[in-house]
């Protein structure tokens, strides 16, 4: 009887020891990884990683699943083990649109395309893609395809005449550059002077037949956000307060965003 009561206080201050070392390891542990995740924690106060509940409802409306073997789903385990490294290699960031259809299909609200930016923020500017960060770079100076301001003014003058020399019934349209107090402020992505000049014609036209007074301006008139993209709060700030400006300058009293 002495024999088995030795025993049976054997085993349990065993179990005892056993359990304050466990619970002595876990702390270590949390205290060396999942650093990513404390730092987006304390830039997004309600990223709510911990309460993923790997449902799946994120995975199935998000275009950017499957791709690079992630989707929003496994991103977050990412962070919830700790895999650091993981996270800030993974150019899956990219292909993530930050669109936010995953949040509003999350019954814990949890929102990637937020923790997709912290994440591209975190990168460093020459790891980034070449092409989306030459793009923040040339809208910081001007407008994201670099074309001089006076190139946007000619091109836009020059569809607008061969609009109304080839179709009659629009000889009268209009599309004015720095039109003071014009009502309706329109930007515009440099995309389409640069490249595909025609594509800026229906828009032109709609606000015509809608008797809409507009203007645009021959600054800051690049309606992309490309420094949203890269993740760089400060870059973005001053690009989107610089149109900010002009709009202010012209007078216009309402911002037509075509992006
Ligand atoms: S929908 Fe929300 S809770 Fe479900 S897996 Fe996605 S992030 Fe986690
Ligand atoms: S924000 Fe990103 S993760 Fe969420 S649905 Fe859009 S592409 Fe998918």
């Amino acid at each position: 009887m002495l024999w088995q009561l030795i025993c049976c206080l054997f085993v349990f201050f065993v179990s005892v020891f056993q359990g304050i070392k466990m619970d002595k390891e876990i702390v270590d542990l949390s205290s060396v990884r999942a650093k990513v995740k404390k730092q987006i924690e304390k830039a997004v106060p309600d990223a709510r990683i911990d309460y993923c509940l790997t449902c799946g409802l994120c995975v199935s409306g998000c275009p950017a699943s499957g791709i690079e073997g992630l989707d929003p789903r496994k991103f977050l385990r990412l962070f919830v083990l700790g895999q650091d490294q993981e996270i800030l290699d993974t150019n899956w960031i990219y292909s993530c649109t930050m669109c936010q259809r995953c949040r509003y299909a999350c019954p814990m609200g949890i929102d990637v395309g937020r923790i997709v930016y912290e994440i591209r923020g975190m990168r460093p500017k020459e790891k980034r893609p070449k092409n989306l960060q030459r793009s923040c770079d040339l809208q910081k100076q001007s407008n994201s395809t670099g074309i001089p301001n006076e190139d946007f003014v000619w091109v836009v003058n020059d569809v607008l005449e061969e609009v109304r020399e080839n179709e009659p019934q629009w000889r009268d349209l209009q599309a004015p550059i720095d039109k003071k107090g014009a009502l309706y402020y329109l930007n515009q992505n440099a995309k389409e002077p640069t490249v595909e000049p025609e594509e800026m014609v229906p828009l032109w036209k709609i606000l015509h037949v809608a008797g809409i007074d507009w203007t645009y301006s021959s600054k800051w008139w690049d309606g992309a956000n490309y420094c949203l993209f890269t993740g760089d709060p400060q870059d973005w700030e001053y690009t989107v307060r610089k149109q900010a400006e002009v709009v202010d300058e012209l007078g216009c009293r309402y911002y037509i965003n075509t992006e």
